[in-house]
């Protein structure tokens, strides 16, 4: 049985690496037949944010990735979030006091960063750890003593020396750590809490998790990892690791970063994240009308690919072809025109109820929430091959809802003479006297008007469409014509003579 799990900690909005972790965990899952988790891993009371767990739920819900167990939907290892699991976690760093894998450590948070000042040339690894192992030498009954008093203390692992730890990711093949690079991690806190690495280990292990999918940036903690699932005795359960290519920025140096979006002028959030403390507010994927189809489309396509030229995959189309095989080791460069194309081409595929639930609420922020469904539709259809994102709606079809308040003379007015004046006058008698008020009728009664009036179509057709939309825009006149309908056509011509 098939168990994955997605992990966050609760300390901000979602950036588009995370929400690949999300769907590459349930890619897996889903193609095996298994079961993803998402477990809320908050016991870092000091990077906690409020918001940020119902974020993280809202944002799997959007992009359709549903736990099967979760904080929210409960399941048979409830509970699913790390604080409220506090208790348990100390019989295991205990259990690693006993048998010489971890210690006491009572030094200060003030004692460490003193000692580290004192440091020649202070680097983690080796030299951090033995400034951090002066209570290993204290006599049993002296730790004793200080635990009786309740002396604030912390538990750390207590990495070998001179050790190689390897172990084969399914992405990034062997890979090995050699153990003086790597520090003695506090395992439990001085309040009692674990830390990420006590409390992921455990969890994975209690929860039964057979793999485990998360960013490359956890590659370094792999090994007090390795060593935990050794000293705890549960190394035949370790889930198989697969750590995930980093995302890089446009231009392919370095990680793309929640910050980058500003400077580079494209989302990386993947909803709109408001920063509880800064005050902050960042627009996401969803906000600046990317459709979720898309951005689990692209998201999809940043280290995969089915080894064919095929871009466009729907989800369930990704969870029959996903394979692990073909993620790469590589990073994976972001390409916002590429996410733009995505999005233009998911549009373009969406049936009715699915582009009329994508773009009413993109009308309605620019206030327009009139409007029946199936004239909404009408619209949709006629501009929908021009839109890149929901949100340019508006731009492309605001006058299909108000009528326009300037027109662009420059197109007309060079131009204009008394006999055109004359023309639309007529024009509007033939079109109260037009029954078959469709775009064909409508063109051709209006090119045999131009034709008795001995006007030439290039003289009229450009004055007609700005009459109706104010400019030199917009999809075939009479199909805008047809869709505006006879009345509104009639009053937009009077308004534009008057
Ligand atoms: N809690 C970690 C995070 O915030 C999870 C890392 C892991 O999946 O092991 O990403």
């Amino acid at each position: 049985q098939v168990r994955v799990r997605f992990a966050p900690s609760p300390t901000g909005g979602l950036h588009l690496g995370g929400v690949r972790t999300v769907l590459f965990n349930y890619l897996f899952a889903k193609k095996h037949n298994g079961t993803f988790v998402l477990r809320i891993e908050d016991t870092d009371q000091s990077r906690y944010v409020d918001g940020a767990e119902k974020y993280i739920v809202d944002c799997l819900e959007w992009c359709g990735l549903t736990p099967d167990e979760s904080p929210q939907v409960g399941g048979p290892f409830a509970p699913y979030r790390q604080s409220e699991r506090k208790a348990l976690y100390r019989e295991y760093a205990e259990k690693l006091v006993m048998h010489g894998h971890a210690y006491y450590a009572f030094d200060t948070p003030e004692d460490l960063e003193k000692k580290r000042a004192d440091v020649p040339n202070f680097q983690y690894g080796m030299a951090h750890r033995l400034d951090m192992r002066n209570s290993l030498s204290l006599p049993q009954h002296e730790v004793e003593q200080l635990l009786q008093a309740d002396t604030p203390h912390v538990i750390r692992i207590k990495v070998p020396e001179d050790e190689t730890i390897t172990f084969t990711d399914m992405i990034r093949g062997y890979v090995s750590f050699d153990t003086n690079t790597v520090d003695d991690k506090v395992l439990l806190k001085a309040d009692g809490m674990p830390t990420y690495h006590l409390a992921v280990v455990v969890d994975d292990f209690l929860m039964k998790i057979t793999h485990a999918f998360r960013g490359e940036e956890w590659l370094p903690s792999a090994p007090v990892h390795m060593l935990l699932w050794e000293y705890l005795g549960w190394k035949d359960q370790m889930p198989q690791w697969a750590h995930l290519p980093l995302i890089l920025k446009p231009d392919g140096h370095g990680k793309l970063s929640k910050r980058d979006g500003a400077r580079l002028g494209f989302p990386v959030y993947a909803m709109t994240w408001a920063d509880p403390k800064s005050g902050e507010v960042t627009e996401g994927f969803r906000e600046i009308g990317f459709l979720p189809q898309a951005f689990l489309n692209l998201l999809g396509m940043l280290g995969w690919n089915d080894g064919t030229d095929q871009e466009l995959f729907s989800l369930d189309e990704l969870v029959e072809k996903f394979s692990i095989d073909r993620v790469s080791k590589a990073g994976a460069k972001f390409d916002y025109e590429k996410a733009k194309w995505y999005n233009a081409e998911w549009i373009k595929k969406l049936n009715d109820e699915q582009l009329l639930a994508a773009v009413k609420p993109a009308l309605a922020n620019k206030g327009i929430e009139d409007g029946a469904d199936d004239y909404l539709l009408q619209v949709i259809n006629l501009v929908k091959d021009r839109l890149i994102l929901i949100n340019d709606i508006y731009e492309h079809a605001w006058y299909f809802f108000k009528q326009p308040q300037e027109y662009d003379l420059n197109a007309v007015k060079p131009k204009w003479t008394d006999a055109k004046t004359e023309l639309f006058h007529t024009y509007i008698t033939q079109l109260q006297q037009t029954e078959n008020w469709n775009a064909a009728d409508l063109e051709t009664n209006f090119k045999a008007l131009l034709t008795e009036k001995g006007f030439k179509i290039g003289d009229a057709m450009l004055p007609f469409r700005v009459m109706l939309v104010g400019g030199k825009f917009g999809p075939h006149v009479f199909d805008i014509a047809a869709l505006l309908g006879k009345d509104e056509v009639i009053a937009r011509i009077e308004k534009a003579l008057a």
